[in-house]
Parts: C-alpha cells; sequence; structure tokens
C-alpha cells in the first residue's frame, strides 16, 4: 500500500471521496464520530422499526450519486429505490404530471395541462420555463426565488403549489431569502432535463443501506478501514503531512479529506495554517431546519400514492412508507427551512400535521404514536449571492468535501457526492496516484 488518506466524517461526501480513493492504491481511513454511518442521511432505530432521519428524494439528474450507488452495488434493480415519472399530485387540489413526449415538450405539455391552475397560469410557467431555457439558466445578477417569481409574474396558484413547493423541497430556503441561480440550476437539470432527469427516486431501504453502508463495504473490501464511533478532535500539521488527534488517539496521513458538517470543520481545523477568512467564512454559514414527523396509523390506512403534496398547514409534503418500505400505515411528513412551527414542541408539531392530514386523507383518522425527529442544522441556508469554498485549499493535501462546498447545487446529496469525487481526484493528483481498480 502506498499513501495514507484520512478521511474525516462518515456521511455522503466523505463516502464519496472514500469510494473514489479506494479505486487508486491510496489506503483510505475513514472516521465517523456516530455510530451509524451516512450524517444528515442516515438510518434511526425507532420502536424496532428503521426510520431515516428525515424522507429523502433524489432526482433522475443526480449522476454522480446514481453513478456511485452503482459502483457499490445499488440499482433500482436490486430493490434498494424506485423510479417514479414526475407527478407532484397535491390530492384535490393540483397536479403536474410530465407528459409521454420527448423533452422539453414533456415538461410543457405537463405545464399546460395540469390540474388546479387557471389557464393563464399554466401558460405563464410554462413561458417561464421557455424564457429561463433561452436564457440558459443563469442570471446577470443574483436575486431571491420570491423576486424571480414576481418578475417574471407569476400567479399565486402556480406559486402556491409549483413554485414554492420545489423551491423549499430543492434548497429548503424559502423563497424570499433564497437563491433565485441555484433554484434556475435545479430547474435546469431536473424540470428542463429529459424524461429521465425529471423522474423522482424514492429510497425503497433506510438511507444508510441506500450508499454509506455499501460504500464501507466496497472500502473495506479494497484495504481500507472504516471507524465508527471515533470522533476527530484536531488536525495538524505533521512533517509533509497530518497528525488526527481522535478519541483512541493520534495517527499520522498523508493527506486529509475534510468531510464534516460546515458548523464542525473550524474548531476540527483550527490548528492548521489556513487563512484565518476561511474557516471564519464556513463557521458563519447560515442553517436551516428540516423537521420529520412520522404518525402510524392503523395498517390497512396509507396515501393514494408514494408521495403527496400538502397544503394549508405545516407539512408540505408527505411519503407512504408502507408503499416504499412496507412499513404498513406509516406516513412521514416534512417540514422544510425556517418559520415560527420551530416555537412549537415535538408534541404540538406532531398533533397540527396529524389535522393537516386528517383534514385532507379520510382514512387517517388518529395516529397510534407519533415521532418527531428535529434536524436543526439540515442543510445551509441557500441564499442569494452565497459564497461557498472551493474544495480545494492553500494546503494542497487538505481538502473540503461536504454539501456547502462550491457546487450549483444546493445542500443535497449531489452536491454532497460531488463534492467528495472531486476532493478525491484532487487528492489522487497531489500525491501522484491513479486508478488501479474499476
Ligand atoms: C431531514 C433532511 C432531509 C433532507 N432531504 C434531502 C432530499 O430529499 N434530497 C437531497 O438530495 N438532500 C436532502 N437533504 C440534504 C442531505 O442529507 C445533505 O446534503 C447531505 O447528507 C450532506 O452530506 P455531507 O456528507 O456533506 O454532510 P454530513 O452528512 O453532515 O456528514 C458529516 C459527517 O461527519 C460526522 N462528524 C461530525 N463531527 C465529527 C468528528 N469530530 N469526527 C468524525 N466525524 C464527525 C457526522 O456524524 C457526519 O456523519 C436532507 C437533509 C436532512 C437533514
Amino acid at each position: 500500500m502506498g499513501r495514507r488518506v484520512a478521511i474525516v466524517g462518515g456521511g455522503w461526501a466523505g463516502m464519496a471521496a472514500a469510494v473514489e480513493l479506494s479505486r487508486s492504491d491510496v489506503q483510505v481511513t475513514v472516521f465517523e464520530a456516530a455510530s451509524m454511518l451516512g450524517g444528515r442521511a442516515r438510518a434511526v432505530e425507532y420502536r424496532g422499526l428503521k426510520l431515516d432521519n428525515g424522507a429523502h428524494i433524489m432526482a433522475g439528474a443526480y449522476r454522480q450519486t446514481l453513478e456511485l450507488m452503482r459502483k457499490v452495488g445499488v440499482h433500482e434493480s436490486s430493490g434498494h429505490f424506485v423510479r417514479e415519472p414526475l407527478d407532484l399530485h397535491f390530492p384535490g387540489l393540483f397536479r403536474l404530471r410530465a407528459a409521454r413526449l420527448p423533452r422539453p415538450l414533456h415538461l410543457a405539455a405537463g405545464l399546460l395541462t395540469c390540474r388546479g391552475l387557471p389557464l393563464a397560469q399554466r401558460i405563464g410557467a410554462a413561458r417561464f420555463m421557455h424564457t429561463a431555457r433561452r436564457t440558459g439558466f443563469a442570471l446577470d445578477t443574483d436575486i431571491s426565488v420570491d423576486a424571480l417569481l414576481t418578475r417574471s409574474g407569476q400567479g399565486a396558484h402556480v406559486r402556491r403549489f409549483l413554485w414554492e413547493p420545489l423551491c423549499l423541497a430543492a434548497l429548503n430556503t424559502r423563497p424570499q431569502d433564497a437563491s433565485a441561480q441555484v433554484f434556475l440550476n435545479v430547474l435546469r437539470d431536473s424540470l428542463n432535463g429529459t424524461r429521465c432527469d425529471s423522474e423522482l427516486l424514492l429510497p425503497r431501504c433506510d438511507l444508510s443501506a441506500l450508499f454509506p453502508a455499501p460504500a464501507a463495504a466496497f472500502v473495506g473490501a479494497r484495504g481500507g478501514h472504516v471507524r465508527m464511533g471515533c470522533s476527530v478532535r484536531a488536525v495538524q500539521g505533521h512533517a509533509a503531512g497530518f497528525e488526527i488527534e481522535h478519541t483512541r488517539g493520534n495517527e499520522h496521513y498523508d493527506a486529509v479529506v475534510c468531510a464534516l458538517p460546515p458548523y464542525r470543520v473550524a474548531e476540527v481545523l483550527a490548528p492548521l495554517p489556513l487563512p484565518h477568512g476561511l474557516l471564519a467564512d464556513i463557521d458563519a454559514l447560515e442553517h436551516e431546519p428540516i423537521f420529520a414527523v412520522y404518525l402510524q396509523y392503523d395498517e390497512g390506512a396509507g396515501l393514494p400514492q408514494a408521495m403527496v403534496g400538502l397544503d394549508g398547514g405545516l407539512a408540505q409534503w408527505a411519503f407512504d412508507r408502507g408503499r416504499l418500505q412496507g412499513q404498513a400505515g406509516l406516513i412521514c411528513a416534512v417540514i422544510s427551512a425556517r418559520g415560527p412551527h420551530q416555537q412549537l414542541t415535538h408534541e404540538q408539531l406532531a398533533e397540527r400535521v396529524a389535522h393537516q392530514l386528517r383534514a385532507r386523507f379520510a382514512r387517517l383518522r388518529t395516529p397510534q404514536w407519533t415521532k418527531v425527529i428535529a434536524e436543526k442544522r439540515a442543510t445551509f441556508s441557500c441564499r442569494a449571492r452565497l459564497q461557498r469554498p472551493d474544495q480545494a485549499t492553500p494546503l494542497p493535501r487538505l481538502v473540503l468535501a461536504g454539501d456547502y462546498t462550491a457546487s450549483p447545487y444546493p445542500g443535497t446529496l449531489e452536491a454532497a457526492t460531488r463534492s467528495g469525487v472531486r476532493c478525491a481526484r484532487l487528492l489522487m493528483e497531489a500525491l501522484h496516484v491513479h486508478h488501479v481498480h474499476p
């Protein structure tokens, strides 16, 4: 074995870097503080059930994530996830389905025929996409999503059922704060992509089993190590490499991928000679919460389809875990981004969401139990004109992986995996190593 690389953090970014580096002749060691891999997209055990810290969806356009999943043996055909044609459905209120036509007609036809919008707003939405396409989905100056929608004359209904729920789902940031440029990047690659790109990929297994755990097996099979429950306290400079100070001792490595969540980076990298502004800027990023509200109903209860939009309450989307993961009667509702709901107790949140579901779906009467999982810093706040740090740092053998690093995408699995792969390639270049495994 040649060089030794430490990967600090076993989330999707860290495991993406680990998979990519394991294909070369470097020896990889992943340090993960928690007892479960996956970070902000991980499995959570509760009442003997495998839940997730929050419902996650992927788009067909998540090319890097899907390629890595394939590499570690996770395919649609292996039953790990299901692909569904784009179908944004708020039962009784609104429905947008991609038409069976080639791009971009599949979307234009879908918008023009969608249910629940006055004709003028359907035409307005199709025109909005057409203009965005004509201008290459690029803005001269970034503004908020709200300002972009106002400038483009988007009506109240299309904002409420299409653009705003999409903005919250993709950027986890309220339209009045969210970056219109990042929103357009997402629309360019998903809604405006091929039918395949605009498909929704819904997990059929828990999130740790979807990529981080098979990635760890892939790394192990190529001589690498994954240390669980091993928290890194500091990374120090040492001769030509780095000293990793962790809960079980100190070790020397030739290079480091820092794949920590942004709010842990400054403290762990503080001993290194990095420009103060770099760590201070990462530390100053603002964050947005996501609440996952699980509600267990009787086994015969469920939603009309795997994922539905919700209106008139706190939650924006609900997922039927019975249809997706065989957990009959279990619904997971999602509340994205900041808002007054952060002041409520978990009991109050669950009660409000149960009420919201009861009002729309007659079969969902009273849940037997509820469980709220609050991720207070689920993603960075994806604001207009936000500067995100590059994966490369002034130290050639130290790189930064994570959804918060430079990317056209918001804080998503795809931003995380792309950053991990880029970090691996930067280090391979710095260490003069090449791929030796497929
Ligand atoms: C509830 C929720 C719903 C979401 N929904 C979606 C979605 O539908 N689609 C989508 O694409 N994205 C979604 N996201 C965003 C997505 O989960 C994140 O963008 C992604 O998981 C970030 O991965 P990461 O590897 O960059 O960071 P993290 O997952 O934060 O990984 C960092 C890792 O470092 C570990 N760590 C921390 N401190 C130390 C230490 N001192 N030593 C060693 N290890 C340490 C952590 O335990 C963690 O495992 C959602 C996020 C949440 C929270």
